[in-house]
């Protein structure tokens, strides 16, 4: 089964195609910038065993639709596309930010799949409508594949409600949805499931703690295969600190901001969103530049870096406590996976948890998946690298063979 998997956002779309027989990658690639002069259009081959076949076109891409067909003449480009013919592609997977409380599973979509999406949009106003025109876009290029949601948002909804309410009125949850959904549930799904794998052990017996670093950071509590916790709340910005937005702070400092400051509503969304986590600590917000910095002598990158590993640290100890045991603690994405400094301050004094990182094993070069923790301690600690468009097309096959009774 050929599945191309498209996230799509509100000026861009990033896609992969999947042979799913052997979960190979046939050809990647990303529109961007697109309604301006400036778009670009790049795209990946991969053959097998073969060298890849990169191309790159620059130019207006007028919007989503012709952005998709350019990606589609690309696809299946006689000479150098992945397919011979557009109706290979059996299915297209959706990445949709927010699925609220109407989906707790990836979903085939139809008309009222559709409108339950577009009622999700007051809780992710910048994400679902772009998401919403990749669905009818893909709808009107590919109109006998099979289109399917895989929603952010769905891993965490058995999430139970002592951790997903807030302690606020309760009619605003009943009224208005207010309460704590979660993001990067595609990653985490796929790296507590990767985990179990490599474990040899089912994902339903296990007890992790998963810590996404990437630019947007969150971990996950997850009990017998089950999300219990998760950082990110209503929004993807709670939380850890991240490389521009602040995780959590005091609720009132948004009304000291607009008492004192006189900032507006918009200022305070821009400050929290765009200006604070590392860059607004020490002014860089990729974490190898503060990490080059902290070595350089640089205070700031220090007390960025001590920050965001105290903020890790202490949501380890937390869902410690509210799994009861744990059996592993697994980093992944950008931060995650490439940087041995970040992870070992973050774990740093957790021996008496079962938790002790080995120099030796944190540092060796290498990617793929791997034990990190000293031999003799209870608690794997493992780098399992994320791969949320994987995870998005093997959740596609999964429905539509569903769908078809193969189970
Ligand atoms: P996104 O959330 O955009 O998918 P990534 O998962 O690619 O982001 O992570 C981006 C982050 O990973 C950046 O802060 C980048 O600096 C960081 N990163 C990548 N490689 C390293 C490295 N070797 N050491 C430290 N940080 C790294």
């Amino acid at each position: 089964m050929i599945i191309l998997v498209i996230n799509t956002g509100s000026s861009s779309i990033k896609y992969e195609l999947f042979d799913m027989k052997d979960r190979k990658i046939l050809a990647r690639g990303l529109a961007e910038r697109i309604g301006e002069e400036s778009g670009i259009l790049t795209y990946e081959i991969v053959p097998a065993g073969g060298k890849p076949t990169k191309k790159r076109e620059k130019g207006l891409i007028a919007d989503h639709q012709e952005g998709l067909k350019r990606i589609v003449d690309l696809l299946v480009d006689p000479e150098h596309g992945a397919v011979a013919d557009k109706s290979e592609i059996a299915a297209v997977g959706h990445r949709v930010v927010h699925g609220g409380e109407a989906f707790k599973a990836t979903t085939i979509i139809d008309g009222n799949v559709i409108a339950a999406i577009k009622k999700n949009i007051p809780l992710a106003p910048l994400h679902n409508p772009a998401n919403l025109t990749g669905i009818e876009v893909a709808g009107s290029v590919f109109p006998d594949a099979t289109q399917v949601a895989v929603f952010d948002t769905a891993f965490h909804q058995t999430i139970p409600g002592h951790a997903f309410l807030y302690a606020i009125p309760y009619e605003m949850y009943e009224r208005y949805k207010v309460r704590r959904y979660g993001f990067h549930g595609t990653s985490h799904a796929y790296i507590a499931e990767t985990a179990a794998e490599y474990l040899g052990r089912p994902t339903g017996e296990l007890n992790l703690i998963t810590i996404h670093l990437g630019n947007g950071a969150s971990m996950a509590a997850i009990g017998n295969g089950n999300c219990i916790d998760t950082t990110m709340g209503m929004t993807p910005l709670a939380g850890l600190v991240m490389g521009t937005r602040s995780g959590d702070v005091d609720p009132s400092i948004p009304f000291f901001l607009a008492d004192h400051l006189k900032m507006s509503f918009r200022d305070i969304d821009d400050l929290l969103n765009k200006k604070s986590g590392l860059k607004g600590i020490c002014g860089a917000n990729d974490m190898r530049e503060v990490i080059e910095r902290k070595e350089a002598g640089d205070k700031r990158a220090e007390i960025a870096i001590d920050i965001y590993t105290y903020r890790i640290k202490k949501f380890i100890g937390a869902y410690f406590a509210a799994l009861g045991s744990l059996d592993a603690l697994i980093f992944t994405a950008g931060i995650g996976e490439n940087s041995p400094y970040i992870r070992e301050l973050s774990c740093r004094g957790l021996d008496k948890l079962g938790i002790e990182i080995d120099p030796e094993r944190n540092n060796k070069a290498g990617g793929g998946i791997r034990e990190i923790n000293s031999a003799e301690m209870e608690v794997k600690v493992m780098v399992i690298p994320t791969n949320e468009e994987l995870k998005i097309a093997q959740e596609t096959k999964k429905v539509i063979e569903k769908g078809r009774g193969i189970t």
